[in-house]
């Protein structure tokens, strides 16, 4: 079996650098390629900021923090994947940009070496097939905040291995996290039921049924949310969330899953959520604000 010690991560978003964080604190080397450069400085800052909020709640120690830093690289070009054992992709959630990135690190990786994506909702059966080994392709579903996150939702692809499913398993059990195994369909489990009832709550709000304030307080006292679905659908990124309902509606072909116009013209303004300082709620003062 692949021993998994070197693992490139592409896409130094906020999935990207989470992904590199926990595996680096699990002994893993890790390098880390976007294509904007600047992504990729600012994703390990942002690592370092995490590490460090983790030694203050005494979760690790500074030493554990300062080794597990030093296993992280930079992959400025793309080319500095070649050696690692496994490639995870945590790009923007767009089949092109990612079967893109399929196709070149087919031609690049060694034979044995084993590609996962994050995808949230994009058939891993359509993206391996672009791959020169679809049986070493796997979907690793992490949750946002990857650190905080208990759940790893895996997919297998219809050619997906017996072996690369262990290999990834046995990751998974180190890193301290519980898998939750899906069948290869649009969205998945978590998103299938989760996204749409974010959906649901843009359109709540669209129809003026009540305020971003009153749907999330409802949800959060009413339904015993962590979070209210409009919040969350910032944290998560509008933009993923559009990417997702697109691929349930085409997907299942069912317009109960059609994404809300408000969602829609949301994404087109370019107000993606917390990462662009304004979604469903105002990020640019102190305490978030609700724009609605
Ligand atoms: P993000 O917008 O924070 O980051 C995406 C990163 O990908 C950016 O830094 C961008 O520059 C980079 N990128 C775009 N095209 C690239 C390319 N061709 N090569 C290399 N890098 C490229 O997005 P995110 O929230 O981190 O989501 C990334 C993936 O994780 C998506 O597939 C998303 O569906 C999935 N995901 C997101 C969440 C969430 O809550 N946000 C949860 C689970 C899974």
């Amino acid at each position: 079996m692949t021993n998994v010690t070197k693992i490139g991560v592409v896409g130094a978003g906020q999935m990207g650098a989470g992904i590199a964080h926990v595996f680096a604190l699990a002994g893993h080397d890790i390098v880390i390629h976007d294509i904007d450069e600047n992504n990729i400085q600012q994703g390990i800052a942002g690592i370092e900021t995490n590490m460090g909020r983790q030694v203050s709640k005494d979760v690790i120690t500074e030493d554990e923090k300062n080794a597990a830093m030093a296993r992280i690289g930079a992959a400025p070009k793309f080319e500095d994947l070649s050696d690692c054992d496994l490639v995870i992709e945590a790009a923007t959630e767009n089949i092109e940009i990612k079967k893109d990135i399929f196709r070149r690190l087919s031609a690049l990786l060694k034979p044995e070496g084993i590609i996962a994506t994050n995808t949230s909702s994009i058939s891993i059966t359509a993206l391996a097939a672009v791959t020169d080994r679809p049986e070493k392709f796997v979907g690793l579903h992490f949750m946002n905040p990857v650190p905080l996150m208990k759940l790893v939702e895996v997919i297998r692809g219809i050619a997906t291995s017996n072996e690369t499913f262990e290999i990834c398993r046995d990751l998974i059990d180190k890193l301290g996290k519980t898998m939750a195994l899906s069948e290869d369909f649009p969205g998945f489990i978590v998103n299938r039921i989760l996204m749409p009832m974010i959906n649901e709550a843009i359109y709540t709000l669209y129809e003026g049924v009540g305020t971003v304030e009153a749907i999330d307080t409802g949800m959060r006292l009413g339904a015993n949310h962590p979070m209210g679905p409009l919040q969350l659908a910032d944290f998560i990124g509008l933009d993923t969330c559009l990417a997702i309902m697109q691929v349930l509606y085409d997907g299942l072909a069912d317009s109960k899953y059609r994404p809300c116009p408000l969602l829609v013209k949301y994404v087109e303004a370019g107000w993606l959520g917390r990462k662009t300082g304004r979604g469903f709620y105002d990020y640019s003062g102190e305490i978030p604000v609700a724009t609605r």
